[in-house]
This record gives C-alpha cells, sequence and structure tokens, in this order.
C-alpha cells in the first residue's frame, strides 16, 4: 500500500481502469502530471529584508482543455501535495464533463504572519514567476486554502500588467466588480445540495424526515446548510475548528451564522433549547441521517469509519475521507457521494466565469443557478448508474465516469488500437 498522498491517490486509477476496457497507454499517461514547475518566490518585506519561498504549480493533464485549479497559500504546501490536488482536479472536471483538465498551485507560507502589503506582493511575485506557465487558454488557476477574492484580483492585475492588457479569464473567482461570476460564493454548497436533493429517492433522503450533520461552518458547509435548511431539511450539528454544537431538535444556519461572525465560534449559538456542546471528533460519530465533511482532509480514517453512524456522507472538503477509512465505510454500507462530484459545483460555476470572462457578457445569477444544475443532476445520474450497474461504491464510479471521459479523448487522437488498424 502506497503511503505517500499521491501514491495514494493514484491507486484510485487503477482502481477504476478495472471496470473499463481501456488502453493501457491511457493509463500511462495519466500515472504523472504533465508538467511542474517550482519557483523561489523572493519577496520585499515591510521591513526592508527580502523573504524566500518555495512554490509550485502543476498542470496534471490538459487533454480535454486548459488546465484548472486553486493556488493554496500554506505552511504545510509541498510539492506532493500540489500534483495530488491537480491529479484530483482533473478528475473532478472530468466527472461533471467541464472543458478543462486538472492543475493546481500553492505557496508554503503561513500568511498570518505577513501584512496585507507583504501577502499582496507575494500574489503579485507568484504570478510573475508562474507567468508563462499559467494563461487563459493554458493554465487558469482560482482561490483554494488561504487564498480569496482580493488575492486573485491582485494576482489578474499582476497578469494584465505583465500581458499588457485586462486579462480577467486568466483567474477565476475574482470579486465581482472585477469580472467575478454571481453565483460563485455559494456554487461549492449549492452543488452538494443539488446533488442531494436529486439522489433524494435513491437515498432514502428527504427533507421531511432527514437530519443532517456538517463539519465545517464555512463557505462551503454554511451555504449547503442554509440551502438544506431552507428545504426544510433539519440541521443537527454543526462545528469548527475549536468546538461542535448539536440540537436534535435543529438549527437555524443563519442564526449559527450570525453567532459566529459576532463570536469567532459556533460555540454558544441560539438553539432551541436541547442543545449540547460536543468535541469535533464526537460530532462525525453522532446519530444522523446524512454527515456532510465540509472542513479539512484526512477526517474519517481506520481509527473512526467503523463508528461513523450516518448511512450516508456527503463528501464538500476535498479528501475528508481516507482510502482506509473508505474500505471501512464501503464494507459496512456506507454510500459515500465522493469529493469529485460532490464539491464540483465550485469548478462548474468557476468554469461560467471563465465563459463569462471570454464572451464580455455577464448573466443573471438565476441563470447561473439553473446552468448548475443542468450540468450536475445528469452527471451525477450517470455516476449513479455507473455505480449500480458495475456494483461498485459512489466514488469508484465517480471515477470510472470520469477516466471513460478522459479516455475517449486521449482515444481521439489515436491510440495503439488506431495505429495497428489495417484499413
Ligand atoms: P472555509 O475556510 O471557508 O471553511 C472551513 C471551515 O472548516 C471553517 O469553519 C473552519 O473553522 C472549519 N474547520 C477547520 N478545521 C476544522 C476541523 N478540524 N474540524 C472542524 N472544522 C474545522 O473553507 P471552505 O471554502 O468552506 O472549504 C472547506 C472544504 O471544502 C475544503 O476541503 C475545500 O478544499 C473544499 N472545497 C471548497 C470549495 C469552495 O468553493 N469553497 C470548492 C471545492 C472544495
Amino acid at each position: 500500500m502506497a503511503t505517500d498522498l499521491f501514491s495514494t491517490a493514484r491507486e484510485r486509477l487503477e482502481d477504476a481502469a478495472r471496470y473499463l476496457d481501456i488502453e493501457r497507454d491511457i493509463i500511462d499517461q495519466l500515472r504523472y502530471p504533465k508538467e511542474t514547475l517550482a519557483a523561489t518566490l523572493l519577496v520585499r518585506m515591510d521591513d526592508g529584508s527580502r523573504k524566500a519561498f518555495k512554490s509550485w504549480r502543476c498542470r496534471y493533464d490538459d487533454t480535454r482543455g486548459p488546465t484548472k485549479g486553486g493556488i493554496r497559500f500554506h505552511p504545510a504546501v509541498n510539492v506532493d501535495e500540489v500534483m495530488t490536488l491537480a491529479f484530483w482536479m482533473t478528475f473532478k472536471c472530468a466527472v461533471v464533463n467541464i472543458p478543462f483538465g486538472g492543475a493546481k498551485g500553492g505557496v508554503s507560507v503561513d500568511v498570518k504572519t505577513l501584512s496585507r502589503a507583504e501577502l499582496e506582493r507575494l500574489s503579485r511575485v507568484y504570478v510573475e514567476a508562474f507567468s508563462r506557465f499559467i494563461g487563459p487558454e493554458r493554465d487558469i488557476p482560482a482561490p483554494d486554502m488561504y487564498t480569496n477574492g482580493i488575492v486573485m484580483a491582485w494576482m489578474a492585475d499582476e497578469y494584465g500588467t505583465i500581458t499588457g492588457h485586462p486579462s480577467p479569464a486568466i483567474i477565476t473567482g475574482k470579486p465581482v466588480a472585477l469580472g467575478g461570476s454571481l453565483g460563485r460564493d455559494d456554487a461549492t454548497g449549492r452543488g452538494g445540495f443539488y446533488i442531494l436533493r436529486h439522489l433524494g429517492e435513491d437515498l432514502g433522503v428527504s427533507s421531511d424526515k432527514s437530519r443532517i450533520v456538517l463539519q465545517g461552518f464555512g463557505n462551503a458547509s454554511f451555504h449547503c446548510a442554509r440551502l438544506l435548511h431552507d428545504d426544510g431539511y433539519r440541521i443537527i450539528g454543526l462545528s469548527d475548528s475549536t468546538s461542535a454544537i448539536y440540537d436534535p431538535d435543529g438549527m437555524n444556519p443563519y442564526a449559527v451564522m450570525e453567532h459566529k461572525e459576532r463570536t469567532g465560534h459556533v460555540a454558544g449559538a441560539p438553539t432551541h433549547g436541547n442543545a449540547r456542546q460536543l468535541d469535533n471528533a464526537e460530532l462525525l460519530e453522532t446519530e444522523c441521517d446524512v454527515l456532510i465533511p465540509a472542513a479539512v482532509e484526512n477526517q474519517i480514517t481506520e481509527a473512526n469509519a467503523a463508528r461513523i453512524k450516518a448511512p450516508v456522507i456527503l463528501e464538500l472538503a476535498n479528501g475528508p475521507t481516507t482510502p482506509a477509512g473508505d474500505a471501512i465505510l464501503d464494507k459496512k454500507g456506507t454510500v459515500v457521494v465522493p469529493d469529485i462530484l460532490a464539491n464540483s459545483g465550485g469548478v462548474t460555476v468557476s468554469y461560467f466565469e471563465w465563459v463569462q470572462n471570454k464572451a464580455g457578457y455577464y448573466w443573471p445569477v438565476e441563470e447561473v443557478h439553473s446552468r448548475l444544475k443542468a450540468i450536475l443532476e445528469p452527471e451525477t445520474r450517470r455516476v449513479w448508474e455507473v455505480a449500480r450497474d458495475k456494483a461498485v461504491s459512489v466514488r469508484t464510479a465517480a471515477y470510472v465516469h470520469a477516466l471513460e471521459r478522459i479516455g475517449h479523448a486521449v482515444e481521439a487522437r489515436g491510440t495503439k488500437a488506431f495505429f495497428n488498424q489495417k484499413n
């Protein structure tokens, strides 16, 4: 069994290939990234010194189109993680048929130690270093952990300075005032909501009887929670990085968010009076109908998977379940709607942002919502059918569905079978 993150992620590729009649050269192409560039970023600090930061950008595969993926600013960022995230992006874009390949970037930095001006300089230096690697038709970055709309605005501006003209399509997740798309802010949570509702009958989940627990209460989690709440689902558990709250009678996510914005925590938020405070680990193991991990990686592992009671898990976070945890859930019959499908609403609306930037024509939010739904529902149905037809987990089915699509794109330029045909 592989131990590094990238090799572990790549096991999904071999696993999916077992269920497809696919040529070996296609798998070989996808075993390693197309290209990865490392750069040392030298940034002038406020005290006049110059500090060096390690950084990377990986374009994993561009067979289906320009590569797409976020830029992460975090002290733990390394090349193994960047390649893994780029691999996941490749499959995420393919699973929902977005005409992009996968990419990812990162800088090893603790942004909490930087002033705002230093953060701006770091963001601009990143674009300078990778200006020939990225491009509106080549590789389109976006926000990820500890990067946000203003970082994207600085990066787009820097790219425009280098090219000599504004290029909003270079990056997505921009503020709306600078060419960002309406509906991007809640797209990940909304996508998860559409997918869960679409599979409701298949999963035995419905708004009148299903209890939901969400781990995390940030962008993805809050919007998913509020849409589920508005639709009648009962939100019985929520958490942040410090604590978790549980109320079997349900809680109002808007009130919890208002409390969190005021106090910095979900703890102590208004509930129905039957609330209890739990620790984060207990929340994951709470009895509920749907568990939605929406915080960080590696939360469901071989250490706790056996104790997870939820029969359905919707992975809004990237990589919340380890392969060992996944195997335990699979054996128990837990249905896991995997990250590459469950959180694909985000990249789908990023794609819409790129389309609008290139067209110079901007859509009303209702159009963004209806187009998002029109993409996610049929692709979710297809993944569900693959899982049923091949008797595999929904995760394996999502990889099979995506790999088949990437495989068709590679085959369209010819493979061994084509070149060995006699006529
Ligand atoms: P965010 O920073 O807005 O929110 C993260 C939340 O998780 C915060 O409430 C934080 O307090 C909480 N948290 C952190 N560590 C925790 C822990 N150990 N236990 C419980 N809660 C913890 O981030 P986000 O944008 O909502 O992203 C959340 C996840 O969704 C990430 O895995 C991200 O990669 C994934 N994702 C997000 C998007 C998007 O568009 N925002 C798209 C695709 C995937």
